[in-house]
């Protein structure tokens, strides 16, 4: 559905308007009419419009006075005005272009005519309308885009969009809506009328005006939702259903980004607030447009982020195992022993070094020693709480960090590990290699460390002692 420009007529001959408006009407321009002088200026004010045809002559009003106070008003000047009248009169035709009037027809008129001076006047009216929409997109835009550059996160930067364009277009609802051609179901990211909402999925059989800018790709206006055809189905469900639909007008405006991510502006009105007209429509249209501009450069940032985030991973992780390596173990052991200072906190170390291991690799083979060591890591892994840090020392020991943890909550957590472990499966192919381990505990704060190395050490004592009293126990 494409925008129609709009027409006000402004003539007290009921023939002349009905024939006017019902070829205006055919060349699919939007008309109102008006029977006297007085309505003009309150129409006119109320909406915008592309261009006013006004009669001369109207009972009680003098339509040349009438065009003097719209020139001297700055919020209607710009309306191109098309004087018509049934006389000829040289000296009103001279006048009412001096006053400002852009063209002057007269009574009767042919429409061949008529219509090429209405077309080419729209053009001005039409082409001025998106200037002025386009220079307070432009400056809503620097807004906007100074906030989405303070922000990296798509998710805030979809709420910063549906928040600015509701503001520019003081209207109370926006949302943010991904989906894709043809699929039954959307997510709204982001809604101005409700901003703790979060991927909501909504049917798209319930919103029409959605799915069919989603599948013409083009923006969708209805002006009014109790009479819009598009809605007929709609609105025999809210009547069985006994809804209330508090909306009065919507525009969806689709767009699709660099990846082919698509998705709609959903902009809805109440009975509250102003009416969405073209001109609102156009300033939506470009600010959406830079909008998704916007949010296309903020994912180029994500993945830039994101690729640097996998790079400190990959360079963190041990790839066998994928817990922390020894390298980053050094790190996270001096941030931890800083921490624990600092909040004056304990800090649980255990090392832990499987039972025979160059046993298993003679047994079973290198490969399956591999295996064991990735399934040990998993295990470690999944018994750590979020804080905790897991890592592989070397070979086949691996050192948990728990912080906030003391000797009693270490010695718990050890347990469980030397039962998990005892009790598990390892191996591949149904082979169930039985593997345990022995655990050396060490706490901080403690007389005997004073560093993140002495806290390794002692703890590598403890293991000494564990394997020596006969494995697949812990020490402290
Ligand atoms: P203990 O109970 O005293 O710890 O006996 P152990 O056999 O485990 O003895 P030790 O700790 O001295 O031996 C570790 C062995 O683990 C030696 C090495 O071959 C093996 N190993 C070290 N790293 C890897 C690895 O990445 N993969 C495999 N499959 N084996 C490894
Ligand atoms: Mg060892
Ligand atoms: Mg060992």
């Amino acid at each position: 559905m494409s925008i129609q420009p709009r027409i006000l007529v402004a003539d007290d001959d009921l023939a002349l308007t009905r024939t006017l408006s019902w070829i205006l009407k055919e060349h699919e321009y939007e008309v109102v009419v008006v029977n006297s002088g007085n309505s003009v200026l309150e129409k006119l004010s109320t909406e915008p419009y592309d261009l006013l045809m006004l009669d001369i002559m109207m009972p009680g009003s003098d339509g040349l006075a009438l065009l003097e106070r719209l020139k001297a008003d700055p919020r209607l000047r710009d309306v191109p005005v098309l004087m018509i009248s049934s006389m000829p009169p040289e000296e009103a035709t001279v006048r009412a272009l001096g006053l400002g009037a852009a063209d002057f027809i007269s009574k009767p008129f042919r429409v061949r005519e008529l219509m090429a001076r209405v077309k080419a006047h729209l053009r001005v009216g039409r082409e001025l309308n998106l200037a002025k929409a386009e220079a307070r997109s432009r400056s809503e835009m620097v807004d906007i885009l100074q906030e989405v550059t303070a922000s990296l996160k798509p998710e805030e930067i979809y709420h910063i969009l549906v928040r600015r364009v509701a503001r520019g277009l003081k209207i109370s609802k926006c949302s943010l809506i991904f989906a894709n051609p043809g699929q039954e179901t959307a997510v709204v990211v982001a809604s101005y009328e409700n901003p703790m909402l979060r991927d909501l999925p909504i049917e798209l059989r319930r919103y029409p005006e959605i799915r069919r800018a989603l599948d013409t790709r083009q923006t969708v206006l209805v002006t009014d939702v109790a009479t819009d055809p598009l809605y007929a189905e709609a609105r025999e469900a809210w009547e069985t259903g006994g809804v209330r639909v508090p909306t009065r007008s919507a525009i969806a405006i689709p767009f699709v980004m660099k990846d082919q991510r698509a998705g709609v502006f959903f902009l809805r009105t109440t009975a509250e607030d102003t009416p969405l007209n073209q001109s609102d429509l156009t300033f939506a249209e470009q600010v959406i447009r830079a909008a998704v501009q916007a949010l296309e450069k903020a994912y180029d940032l994500e993945s830039a982020v994101v690729g640097r985030e996998q790079m400190k991973t990959l360079a963190e992780t041990d790839a066998l195992t994928e817990t922390y390596n020894r390298r980053a173990l050094a790190d996270k052991l001096v941030q931890e022993i800083e921490r624990a200072n600092r909040y004056s906190t304990q800090l649980a170390c255990l090392m832990i070094d499987v039972d025979n291991f160059k046993l298993i690799n003679d047994v079973y083979g290198h490969l399956a020693g591999d295996v064991v060591l990735r399934q040990l890591g998993g295990i470690f892994r999944r018994e750590q709480r979020t804080v905790d840090i897991v890592a592989r020392f070397g070979g086949e020991e691996f050192v948990i960090l728990l912080p906030e943890t003391a000797v009693a909550g270490a010695r718990i957590f050890a347990d469980r590990v030397l039962k998990k472990v005892a009790s598990y499966p390892f191996g591949e192919g149904g082979s169930a290699i039985r593997v345990t381990v022995s655990v050396g505990v060490a706490c901080y704060p403690d007389e005997r460390v004073q560093d993140g190395e002495a806290l390794l050490k002692l703890a590598d004592q403890n293991l000494y002692k564990a394997k020596q009293e006969g494995r697949n126990r812990y020490r402290d």
